[in-house]
């Protein structure tokens, strides 16, 4: 058989079996779409030629990363609501900025992000924001894997005045016009671009959004047989709020809407007690471990590792740029290791082959996309991504007796020794650069959508009130 792309003569690391599958010298071969041969590269070559042959010396050849928690659409306000108190950081940090943003603009910050982690590695986004409508097409454009939904909530756009202490003011006309607008996603876009955009529904979260408006989201996504993403127990404010509304906790009144199942997947689960969790990983429900965003906005880890040790399915997201300020995954799994390892006071928690495959194998898995992507193996589509092993950072490569490519990889690798990504058969960057899109366009477009929402939040008074535009004023930043 003659394949479209063969890449030889590397550390192919496929993630098959229960650890990282390291071969070394391997091969792997790519017809149309799908990954057609992963083998020690002296027997490919034997039984295939290929119209294109990708040299693999002194690199690791593995799957694509996949981050299953993400917000690209917050970005255009990147760096812009860090290091505040946690109960600010929603309502008087990252909301009031983005209120001014238009689509579009959020759309350009959205595209950045996306840009940002497809050159360090990652292949398939959860990606969810509103308006969905838009930011689907940047990973329609730059040729992403995406699993996308809107996110909707009833709140109003004005949120730095919202007082937490009494019941949320729903505006029932927001809530209707974000499920309208993820109904229309779901009928144009699940399953388009080859299937490589999937959709599904996400409540923002049970506080914000009216049980009436709950019931319907779920009805929907049952009508469509799409799945579901919610944050649960992100905050205590939304404990304390949906104790208001409803004298239940979030997750028991989660489990009373039928939402706790394998369609679901949860993220940060903070403020849920040791039963919730266990409820939940039983439930069959995934779980988003968001570790550096929730370090950020809380000073807190999620409940990641009491929801894998419940025996439930986690995998890592990087959720968004004003909380994590970062979305590669190469910084997440380093991370994610290290601060539970100080968090348990125990080195050999999270281990690097471990967290790997929660950014693979495991990630693919809480996605339920395990028979299609997160591993290398013939049959799965795609989804490749070439690293560097020639940097001082990545050397030396050792084969045995110990193999240090993945702790090398997890807990030295910055994402830009990432050289080549393959999506779903297409190269889209090529010795480092974006064959997908124009990056330094990209970039110029940000900045600029970024200078306007500036402009536009000087010429307001509420800004002043803004902790962090107040920090700037005093010369702290
Ligand atoms: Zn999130």
């Amino acid at each position: 058989m003659t394949l479209d792309i063969l890449i030889r003569g590397g550390y192919v690391i496929t993630m098959e079996g229960p650890g990282t599958g390291v071969i070394n010298d391997g091969a792997v071969g790519v017809k149309d779409n799908k990954i057609v041969v992963v083998g020690p590269t002296s027997e490919v070559m034997q039984n295939y030629t290929a119209h294109r042959y990708i040299d693999a010396a002194d690199t690791a050849v593995m799957p694509g990363l996949i981050d299953v928690h993400r917000h690209t659409g917050d970005t255009i306000v990147r760096g812009c609501a860090q290091d505040l108190p946690d109960k600010d950081w929603m309502f008087k940090g990252v909301l009031p900025l983005l209120s001014l943003a238009t689509p579009e603009e959020i759309k350009l910050g959205s595209k950045l992000n996306i840009v940002e982690s497809l050159k360090t590695g990652t292949t398939t986004f959860g990606d969810i924001y509103t308006p969905m409508l838009e930011i689907v097409k940047n990973h329609v454009d730059l040729k992403t894997r995406a699993v996308v939904s809107g996110m909707i909530n009833q709140l109003p756009p004005d949120t730095s005045r919202i007082d937490p202490s009494v019941p949320y003011p729903l505006d029932p006309a927001i809530g209707q016009a974000k499920l309208l607008d993820n109904i229309q996603l779901v009928e144009q876009y699940h399953e388009s671009q080859n299937g490589r955009i999937q959709c599904r529904f996400a409540p923002h979260a049970s506080d914000m959004c009216s049980e009436e408006l709950l019931r319907e989201i779920k009805a929907l996504g049952d009508k469509y047989g799409v799945n579901f993403f919610t944050h649960l127990s992100q905050s205590p404010k939304e404990n304390n709020q949906v104790m208001m509304r409803t004298g239940m906790r979030p997750t028991a009144y989660l489990e009373k809407l039928g939402y706790l199942n394998d369609r679901l997947m949860v993220a940060h689960m903070t403020y849920a007690t040791q039963e919730e969790v266990e409820l939940v990983a039983k439930s069959g429900a995934a779980f988003a471990l968001c570790s550096n965003s929730l370090c950020i906005i809380d000073g807190e880890l999620p409940k990641g590792q009491e929801f894998l040790a419940a025996g439930g399915c986690a995998a890592l997201g990087t959720d968004q740029a004003p909380g994590n300020n970062c979305n590669i995954m190469f910084n997440e799994m380093k991370m994610t290791a290290l601060l539970h390892k100080f968090k348990n006071q125990d080195p050999t928690i999270f281990p690097a082959w471990q967290v790997l495959r929660l950014a693979t194998i495991e990630a693919a898995r809480a996605l339920r996309m395990e028979d299609k992507i997160g591993s290398l193996r013939a049959g799965k589509l795609a989804d490749i991504i070439l690293v560097d092993l020639d940097q001082p950072q990545m050397s030396p490569v050792t084969d045995g007796p110990i193999r240090n490519l993945i702790p090398n990889l997890v807990y030295s690798a910055r994402g830009t020794e990432v050289k080549t990504v393959i999506i779903d058969g297409n190269i889209v960057v090529e010795n480092h650069e974006l064959l997908s899109g124009d990056e330094q366009q990209i970039i110029r477009d940000a900045n600029a959508a970024s200078k306007r929402i500036s402009s536009t939040l000087a010429e307001s008074e509420w800004s002043k009130t803004l902790p962090l535009a107040q920090l700037t004023q005093e010369g702290y930043y």
